[in-house]
């Protein structure tokens, strides 16, 4: 999925910011997934959207960077067992 958003040489970056979809769509706390989607603190944090797509290919997905989600940091930690020399955090 390409998230580029349009050239900021055509929009401004407000008009970017407003009216991008993928970036409404990636504000909108409501939709986040598992604990994200459910947790008392998601309005002001919400988790690392870029850290959640970079480890899942989906923006909505749970931070596993959150102490909240430690069951999916192991899960990740677990089925990265051939970069078991890496360190993943
Ligand atoms: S990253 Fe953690 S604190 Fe932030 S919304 Fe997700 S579960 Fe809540």
């Amino acid at each position: 999925m390409d998230l580029t958003p349009p050239p900021s040489k055509e929009k401004e970056f407000f008009d970017i910011w407003n009216n991008s979809p993928i970036l409404r769509e990636m504000r909108r706390r409501e939709d986040l997934e598992e604990y994200c989607g459910e947790c008392e603190h998601k309005s002001a944090c919400g988790g690392t959207r870029a850290r959640v797509y970079a480890y899942f290919g989906d923006y909505k997905a749970p931070d596993p960077g959150c102490i909240n989600n430690e069951e999916v940091f192991f899960e990740l930690r677990a089925s990265a067992g051939e970069f078991k020399n890496e360190v993943l955090y």
